[in-house]
């Protein structure tokens, strides 16, 4: 497995690989890598015969007082575990690579579904991310990249970007990966203390109370954001962000629940802000 730390030797990498006719996934993360990336990993090998793996703290996603400087970092390790899991080459970059100083004006912005859930209370970060992925995608040129179904909102900004602008790439969304006891796989979990690590299993439990309370009948999204509001507010170390219900494929509110249904969830644990989903049918 190659590290790659050049944006030319990444386009030089992928050219040797097109030529002998193989097949380019994408895997764009942050690094510090846990059982949920790799799953995209493998979610890439099933259509690719070649996975690229890109690890890049965006500074361009975080916000101001947010955590791009504390954000765990571990090249070493991710290299290990990525060439475990059948990653052909690591692409990352430094931050001078992808923004050289002199200026960077350019960016790209997906409306209407930025706009609520995450886009509501982090302004910009989707603009963050939609451009640094165009931007990987631009170098790596992959023929499918995966994402995962964790950040849900994520998963469809980028679907509706690689649309519109016709993007010629497949996107492949991957489920959630989670502990044995339901708290969803992230690298932020490593900020929790344990008091903070037990109460956000509340996460996991209200979610599947939601789910249950659909699948008894409820079709009221208020009802459904009520029960989980409850739920949450009954542990005393969760802030809620917000609990949202939406549709799934526009993320817009659906009062009364119909087809694919969205109930997002952001909570913080002290300072630390996690997030996780579940997606209804009915
Ligand atoms: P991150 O490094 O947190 O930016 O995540 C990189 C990719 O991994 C994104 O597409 C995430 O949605 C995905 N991912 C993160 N955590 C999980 C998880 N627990 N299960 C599945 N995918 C995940």
């Amino acid at each position: 497995m190659e590290v790659i730390r050049g944006i030319s030797r990444m386009r030089e990498f992928v050219q040797e690989q097109k030529l002998s006719g193989k097949r380019i996934g994408l895997v764009p993360t942050m690094g510090y890598l846990h059982a949920g990336h790799l799953s995209l990993v493998r979610e890439a090998l099933k259509s690719c015969d070649v996975v690229v793996m890109s690890i890049f703290v965006n500074p361009l996603q975080f916000g101001v007082g947010e955590d791009f400087e504390d954000y765990p970092r571990d090249l070493t390790r991710d290299s290990e575990l990525a060439e475990q899991a059948g990653v052909a080459a690591i692409f990352a970059p430094a931050v001078s690579e992808m923004y050289p100083s002199g200026g960077y004006y350019s960016y790209v912005d997906v409306e209407k579904t930025t706009e609520g859930l995450c886009g509501r209370s982090r302004p910009g970060h989707f603009r963050g991310v939609t451009t640094v992925v165009t931007k990987l995608f631009n170098i790596v040129q992959p023929d499918v990249a995966v994402f995962g179904q964790k950040d849900a909102q994520q998963a469809v900004v980028i679907q509706r970007m690689v649309r519109d602008l016709n993007l010629p790439l497949q996107i492949v969304v991957a489920p959630i990966i989670r502990e044995a006891d339901g708290l969803a796989l992230s690298s932020r979990n490593v900020y929790l203390n344990p008091a903070e690590r037990e109460a956000a299993l509340v996460l996991y439990r209200s979610l599947n109370q939601a789910e249950q309370l659909v699948t008894a009948g409820e079709r009221n999204a208020k009802v459904l954001q009520e029960t989980i509001e409850k739920q949450i507010k009954e542990e005393p170390l969760a802030r809620i962000d917000y609990i949202e219900v939406v549709r799934a494929e526009d993320l817009q509110p659906s009062e009364v629940l119909q087809g694919r249904t969205l109930i997002a969830l952001a909570v913080f644990f002290g300072q630390t802000r996690l997030i996780d989903n579940r997606i209804v049918e009915v």
